[in-house]
């Protein structure tokens, strides 16, 4: 992989009209480390959130042993880079066919449930094996109520009166069990840790028997632009939320027992910044060559600000408008699909113009994972690059840019 200081660095040197990952693998081994430091349990990784083997690479090498895994896909992905990683398999709904996979081939011991058919599935694998239910500890999966940018508590969770009962089952039939929740991707209130706390004491206050284990799944936010043309979200810093949940979980005394976490998007977030290129500029619209089918479409669906850079092309001798002066620009895709347009602007020096690029910061989650092909696009170009995005040269065109409140 070719290596530049910066994201501007590779875009004067590569005039790259295609979009160009710049993979920061320092910038993802410090967060990581970061959150392994702020978590007192075991922090497993959610692979969904960026699966590509330089990603889970980078984090074996920094130090992360545990991965959440969801798909025969995971499993051999992380067993690829690393042949003792613990995989815990914590999708609530699964193929039968997965399930003897993940624990005859890749030998998976942990696993979670939200319903009695899954246990069902689970036991009819377990008995075929001959494994003893007391070596893998089932999660029970508790719906949570909260606030955050891609609300997940709907789709999965027993409710915590049926979450009981299927704790009991599962610990007649001899499995370990714990406790789990998800609260959705990038919080958007502090308290949601608490109310889902609050509901896994619920549960443990009416279960019969010791749990093994309390998984508080993911959902820390990353840090993202903001638009000034909305209401600013405030939100208290990482430290403040992590320290708040270790509070927490020492009130609701879950300190006591094996703890997990499921970081997905907190992690992966920072390493990774765009480089897109505007292939036109029409007044104050920009097209470019990436798009909610390729890189751009979490941040769609989750209505995210991203932080954009200017880079201009030196090249363009003439310009209209003072650089100082910074405008939203609606951003429209590079397929035809006519729903291919941001629902953010990208705030930039009103110069910008066709030919330019664009850095786009933040963008390691979900992005490279939810790529399609559509259309025929596909970007896959990757350059590393040294210095972290929030660091770079003067502010220009980088007015989305906030930090949370410290
Ligand atoms: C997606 C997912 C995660 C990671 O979520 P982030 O918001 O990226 O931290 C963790 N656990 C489960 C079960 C998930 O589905």
């Amino acid at each position: 992989m070719q290596r530049f200081e910066n994201a501007r660095a590779a875009a004067l040197a590569l005039r790259p009209d295609e979009p160009v990952y710049c993979f920061r693998p320092q910038v993802l081994k410090a967060d990581a480390v970061q959150f392994m430091g702020m978590f007192a349990g075991k922090t497993a990784y959610a692979v969904k959130t960026n699966g590509e083997p330089i990603v889970l690479k980078a984090l074996v090498e920094a130090g992360v042993t545990a991965f959440d895994v969801a798909s025969p896909g995971e499993f051999a992905a992380v067993r690829e880079v690393s042949a003792d990683a613990e995989m815990l398999y914590m999708h609530p709904v699964k193929a039968q066919s997965d399930i003897k996979l993940a624990l005859e081939k890749y030998r998976i011991r942990v696993i979670a449930v939200d319903h009695e058919d899954e246990i069902t599935k689970l036991t009819r694998v377990v008995r075929a094996l001959d494994i003893d239910p007391a070596a893998i500890t089932v999660f029970v999966r508790v719906q949570t109520k909260g606030h955050a940018a891609y609300e997940l508590s709907k789709k999965f969770g027993a409710g915590p009166a049926y979450a009981v009962e299927l704790g009991e089952r599962l610990a007649r039939t001899g499995y370990k069990v714990g406790l789990c929740f998800h609260v959705g991707s990038q919080i958007e209130d502090p308290d949601t840790y608490e109310r889902a706390l609050a509901s896994a004491d619920w549960v443990r206050n009416r279960l019969s028997f010791e749990l093994a284990g309390l998984d508080v799944g993911g959902g820390f936010p990353a840090e993202y632009g903001h638009d000034p043309n909305r209401k600013k979200i405030e939100m208290p810093s990482l430290g403040q939320i992590m320290s708040r949940l270790s509070g927490d979980l020492k009130e609701y005394q879950f300190d006591q027992m094996p703890l997990v976490a499921e970081p997905g998007r907190v992690i992966a977030a920072r390493c990774l910044s765009l480089i897109v290129r505007v292939l036109l500029r029409k007044g104050r619209r920009l097209y470019i060559n990436d798009g909610i089918w390729a890189s751009l479409s979490d941040s769609w669906t989750g209505k995210i600000t991203l932080p954009a850079r200017f880079i201009p092309d030196p090249a363009i001798r003439s310009r209209n408008g003072s650089e100082k002066t910074i405008v939203p620009f609606k951003v429209c895709g590079a397929t035809c699909d006519s729903v291919d347009i941001l629902s953010r602007p990208f705030w930039l020096p009103e110069t910008v113009d066709t030919g330019d690029w664009i850095e786009i910061g933040h963008i390691g989650a979900y992005s490279l994972s939810l790529r399609t092909h559509f259309n025929g696009f596909y970007p896959n170009t990757f350059v590393e690059v040294i210095t972290p995005f929030d660091e770079g040269d003067a502010p220009e065109g980088f007015a989305s840019l906030e930090t949370m409140a410290e």
